[in-house]
C-alpha cells in the first residue's frame, strides 16, 4: 500500500500537535460487528439490551454466550466493551412487567443488583465469552462506588462456579458508565472501577433536568455544562482508561470542547465515524485549530 494510506489502514489517528486518538464504534444489534473496519479500534459500546430484550433472553446463557462470542471473534485482537443490560426506566424488558412498580428510578445497576438472577446469568455468559477475544465488561447507570464493588463480587462468584463446572472462562476488566452526575462530580471515590466511559445522553438529562430524546436546543444549552463536568471528572479518573460513548461524542461540533476536557477516546455510532475522522483534521489536542489550517 502506497505510505499514504498506512495511517487509515492501522487505525492510527493524531491531533495536530501529535497527540494518539481513538476513534471506536458503538453498536447496538450484535450484526452491526460486521462494520468493524481495520480503521477502528474497537468496539467502545455494545449495548447488549438490544439483543437481549425478554425475560427468556436474559434466562439464557448459552445464547448470550453465542452473541457475545460472535461478537469477540469477529472483532479478533481490538479491543470490545459490553455493557451489562440497561434496562428499568424507559428502556423495557418484555416479560419484566412490574417495573414500574417496583421503583421509578430502578435502572441500569440498580435494577440489576435488585434482580440478580439477571445479572448472574449474563456475568456467566461474560465470563464465558471473555475467553474469545479482547473483553471488557461496562457497568450502565451506576451512581455510587459499593455499585460496582457489588457487581465485581457477583461476578467473582460466577467465576468460581464456573470454575467448579469446569467451563472454560476468564475475568474481564470490569469500568463504568459515567452518565449519572453525582458520579461524575465524585469519580476519585471509583477505586474498583477498571476504566470510565462518559454517556453524554444521560448525564445532559440528568444534569439539565431535560428529557433524554429532547430538543436540539436544550441539548445545545445544556453542552457547556456538561462540558465542564466531564473536564472535571476527567481530571478524578486517576490515570484510569477514559471514553466518551454518548451522542457528543459524535457530533463535530463538541470535537474542540471533547478535546479541551482531556478525551482522547471516541465511541461514535459507525455512520459517525467519517464526520469525526474529518473533524479531527486541523486540531490540536486542546482543541484550539493549529496555524495554518
Ligand atoms: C448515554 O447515556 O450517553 C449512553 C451512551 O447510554 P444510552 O444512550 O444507551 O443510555
Ligand atoms: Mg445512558
Amino acid at each position: 500500500a502506497p505510505a499514504g494510506d498506512i495511517k487509515t489502514e492501522s487505525g492510527e489517528l493524531r491531533t495536530a500537535d501529535g497527540v494518539p486518538i481513538l476513534i471506536s464504534i458503538n453498536i447496538n444489534d450484535a450484526a452491526e460487528i460486521d462494520e468493524l473496519d481495520p480503521a477502528t479500534a474497537g468496539v467502545g459500546l455494545m449495548r447488549s439490551e438490544f439483543s437481549v430484550t425478554s425475560i427468556a433472553d436474559a434466562a439464557n446463557e448459552e445464547r448470550q454466550l453465542a452473541i457475545y462470542r460472535r461478537v469477540l471473534e469477529q472483532a479478533g485482537d481490538k479491543p470490545v466493551i459490553i455493557r451489562m443490560l440497561d434496562i428499568g426506566g424507559d428502556k423495557p424488558l418484555a416479560g419484566l412487567e412490574d417495573l414500574p412498580a417496583l421503583e421509578p428510578g430502578l435502572r441500569g445497576i440498580r435494577l440489576l443488583l435488585a434482580r440478580p438472577e439477571i445479572a448472574r446469568v449474563q456475568a456467566r455468559a461474560l465470563l464465558r465469552a471473555a475467553v474469545f477475544g479482547k473483553l471488557s465488561v461496562m457497568l450502565p447507570m451506576v451512581t455510587f462506588p459499593d455499585e460496582v464493588d457489588r457487581m465485581r463480587e457477583l461476578f467473582r462468584e460466577e467465576a468460581e462456579k464456573l470454575g467448579r463446572r469446569a467451563l472454560q472462562h476468564r475475568m474481564p476488566p470490569i469500568g463504568m458508565m459515567v452518565e449519572v452526575p453525582s458520579a461524575a462530580l465524585m469519580l476519585d471515590t471509583f477505586g474498583s472501577a477498571a476504566f470510565f466511559s462518559f454517556g453524554t445522553n444521560d448525564l445532559t438529562q440528568y444534569l439539565a433536568a431535560s428529557t433524554r430524546d429532547g430538543n436540539e436546543a436544550d441539548a445545545g444549552k445544556a453542552a457547556p455544562a456538561v462540558l465542564r463536568l466531564i473536564e472535571q471528572a476527567v481530571k478524578l479518573a486517576g490515570g484510569k482508561p477514559v471514553s466518551i460513548c454518548g451522542d457528543m461524542a459524535g457530533d463535530p461540533r463538541y470535537l474542540p470542547g471533547l478535546l479541551a476536557a482531556g478525551l482522547r477516546h471516541f465511541s461514535v455510532a459507525p455512520a459517525r465515524r467519517p464526520a469525526i475522522r474529518s473533524a479531527m483534521v486541523g486540531l490540536n489536542a486542546d482543541g484550539t485549530r493549529a496555524a495554518g489550517e
